[in-house]
């Protein structure tokens, strides 16, 4: 058992590992794994298994080679990530992937370019990768990853053998925090954090727990106080960026189903006091309104970088008072 590995990682590692030692490797692997699984962490051990000069299906962690993965000095190893945090990965880091990808080894072993995150490419970085993907140079690996393979170019998606991680369940997640953190978490903190264990850590860890509290808090106070009180709430969500409307799409979806009667499957199955509160006092037709008009600014906050967050916050909890 691969030890530096997370314990939900096992499985994807033995099909790698018998890829490897079969040699059947696809030159190009996608992880479509959301961060929160600790997916860099696989990839990493994945390349520092190929790169290593014993070639079996581990790491050595004695050669040259793992010495220098080690002192993160390996000049056959790409990690190539935006420049500035959030931003595009630009057409000319490609372009110099592209070199490194035709280069020979320095050890005469494989090169590996890993790109993360890889829906992150402008649409003529993606060009760029796609002219190599289909004239695959030898001995150089690469992997990209992402969150959902539907982010990336379906022409890009079609050249690389895709991988997903196996889904993880609350009692394995538990389970690894209790061990490793001692941390006794929620059914409700695994929900909330979509089953990703690393984003169940930041949450108990990064003071998140007291944050998604005092939010909840402020809405409905600004909801039971016929909306006097939204600027709290606006700035406790520019303060949480998207993981706080995430939060408050959850739970507008958790009053959709009490309001429909449904009373099992809630995210927030610690809050049902907050939800029955709010499931009396806002209308059905105007929760079901205002969950799909915050999906939908959430996308165009993704999307778009410089838009007035406050005025577009403010204008959402408006329209909780109709027209
Ligand atoms: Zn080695």
């Amino acid at each position: 058992m691969a030890t530096k590995l997370y314990p939900w990682q096992q499985d994807v590692w033995q099909q790698w590992q018998q890829l490897i030692a079969t040699d059947r490797l696809p030159h190009a692997i996608l992880c479509a794994m959301s961060d929160g699984t600790g997916r860099d962490v696989l990839v990493q051990y994945f390349s520092d298994t190929l790169l290593c000069l014993t070639q079996g299906t581990e790491p050595c962690g004695f050669c040259h080679s793992c010495g220098l993965v080690e002192s993160g000095n390996h000049p056959d190893l790409h990690w190539i990530r935006p420049e500035v945090e959030g931003k595009s990965i630009s057409v000319d880091q490609i372009r110099q992937c592209n070199l490194w990808a035709l280069e020979s080894s320095q050890f005469n072993a494989k090169r590996m370019i890993i790109i993360e995150p890889a829906e992150k490419m402008t649409e003529s970085a993606a060009n760029a990768l796609l002219k190599t993907l289909e004239a695959p140079p030898k001995n150089c690996q690469f992997v990209l990853l992402a969150n959902s393979p539907h982010h990336l170019l379906p022409t890009i998606r079609s050249r690389c053998q895709v991988w997903q991680q196996p889904e993880i369940s609350s009692e394995v997640i538990e389970a690894w925090l209790g061990e490793t953190e001692k941390l006794k978490v929620s059914k409700q903190s695994i929900t909330l954090n979509g089953y990703l264990p690393l984003a169940v850590k930041s949450f108990y860890q990064d003071k998140k727990q007291a944050a998604h509290q005092q939010l909840l808090s402020y809405f409905d106070t600004c909801v039971n106080s016929s909306f006097c009180h939204t600027s709290e709430v606006v700035k406790s969500l520019i303060k949480l960026d998207d993981e706080g409307l995430c939060w408050l799409s959850y739970l507008l979806s958790d009053i959709q189903k009490r309001q429909l009667g449904i009373i099992t499957d809630w995210v927030h199955c610690d809050e049902k006091e907050i939800i029955e509160r709010l499931a009396i006092r806002i209308p059905a037709n105007t929760i079901y309104k205002q969950y799909l008009s915050l999906n939908a600014l959430r996308q165009q906050l993704n999307a778009h970088s410089g838009l007035n967050k406050e005025l577009l916050l403010t204008q959402w909890l408006f329209e909780f008072i109709g027209e």
